[in-house]
């Protein structure tokens, strides 16, 4: 009697990467200042908007995407 294969362990990992990509650490092009930023991942898969840097308060776009494994990709950018 083996029920070993109930609990995969690497299902648990998957959630808590998946968790860890709601926070997600930028450099601001501007001030060079490492900022953790806040992702909405029910804001869909494709997010393009525009964020102040909270040390020097200079706008940002930024863009998000995820991946089929939906681990999130951002991308910034200074405004002109
Ligand atoms: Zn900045």
């Amino acid at each position: 009697m083996s029920d070993l294969n109930a609990g995969d362990p690497q299902e648990d990992e998957l959630l808590k990467d998946l968790a860890v990509d709601c926070e997600i650490e930028v450099t601001c092009p501007y001030c060079g200042e490492t900022v953790v930023i806040i992702l909405d991942p029910a804001g869909g898969g494709a997010q393009d908007y525009v964020e102040d840097c909270e040390i020097c308060c200079r706008p940002w776009r930024i863009r998000v995407r995820y991946d089929d494994m939906g681990a999130a990709r951002v991308h910034l950018e200074e405004v002109a």
